[in-house]
């Protein structure tokens, strides 16, 4: 089966900076696909370079077998796109503005009803507010339900949880996982790295530059060196200790300890207790654990600002 996206060197600057350089990558049909990646990374560049709204300087990318430049006009019509910033019509109503959807796409509300049921439903009762009026949940849930109103193949989601409440996070990610099940491709952008775990496949990016692409178990195997947790009451004198002992990479803040990325692979949680035993540490503790996909990012990230 052909891939839902394929892209092949796309660069892109504004005024001379670079916002995304040579990014290569595949998206397979029917999986959810998570761009991941700090403010100014270059998701809603890559997105909206995807959906036809925005040319690439150079490279090439097909979605659902269409190039981007060539057959925009067709993809217009089989991909949704749901924007990071509120879109819709504020001063139409509710229904106003689903019915302005389907009918740009040539459907009805009723046609495609079953595919957002579930979070229709929601603001249905509130079909006769101006959308201007809406909560920021319940906003989300109509740009959601007329991103989806035509059926579309592929669905572009930019950032759809920042500064969303947690209960409208989780919804909108199981929602997601019901699209996934209808066959419906998912590429969402999100600067949450807890977010990562729910994709099948995730790309994490920094500056324009993909560090990697992987299933998120994938990345984390591939993290091949040792990650100790250490803890003391006193956090940050613990950080500067760390970070002077010659076999230890990096040393940050998590959570309330301190993840320590060791150089040599020889070295352990023991040879941390000892170098510091003099240092009059209270409560200090160290254990190896798995490194979670934030720490492979912070290592990726290092790396290649090194
Ligand atoms: P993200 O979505 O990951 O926050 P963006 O794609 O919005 O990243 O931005 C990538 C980089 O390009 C940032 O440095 C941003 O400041 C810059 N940028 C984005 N849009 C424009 C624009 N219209 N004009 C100039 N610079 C822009």
């Amino acid at each position: 089966m052909k891939n839902a996206i394929e892209i092949y060197d796309i660069n892109k600057s504004y005024r001379n900076k670079p916002a995304l350089k040579n990014i290569n990558l595949h998206v397979e049909p029917g999986e959810i696909f998570g761009l991941i990646g700090p403010d100014g990374a270059g998701k809603t560049t890559l997105i909206r370079i995807l959906t036809t709204l925005l040319l690439a300087d150079s490279g090439t990318a097909t979605v659902n077998g269409c190039d981007i430049v060539k057959d925009y006009k067709h993809i217009r019509t089989s991909v949704g796109y749901m924007p990071g910033r509120f879109s819709l019509y504020q001063d139409l109503t509710v229904e106003e503005n689903m019915n302005l959807f389907a009918k740009i796409f040539g459907t009805t509300i009723a046609e495609n009803y079953s595919l957002v049921a579930d979070i229709y439903s929601q603001i249905e009762p509130f079909k006769n507010r101006q959308a201007g009026q809406l909560s920021g949940g319940m906003k989300q849930k109509l740009a959601l339900s007329c991103a989806l109103i035509h059926k579309p193949d592929i669905l572009f989601l930019d950032e759809p949880t920042t500064g969303v409440d947690p209960v409208s996070r989780k919804e909108l990610w199981d929602m997601l996982k019901k699209l996934k099940k209808e066959g419906i491709t998912v590429f969402v952008s999100t600067a949450y790295m807890d977010e990562a775990t729910l994709c099948d496949r995730v790309a994490l990016i920094q500056d324009g530059v993909l560090l990697s692409v992987d299933s998120v178990d994938g990345i984390i195997n591939s993290f091949r060196k040792k990650l100790i947790s250490v803890k003391s009451d006193d956090i940050y004198r613990l950080i500067g200790d760390l970070r002077k002992l010659d076999f230890v990479e990096k040393a940050y803040p998590f959570g309330d300890c301190v993840h320590t990325i060791l150089l040599d692979s020889e070295a352990d949680e023991n040879m941390i207790l000892d170098a510091l035993k003099n240092h009059n540490h209270i409560n200090l503790s160290a254990k190896q654990v798995i490194p979670t996909i934030e720490d492979c990012f912070i290592d990726l990230m290092e790396n290649h600002n090194g």
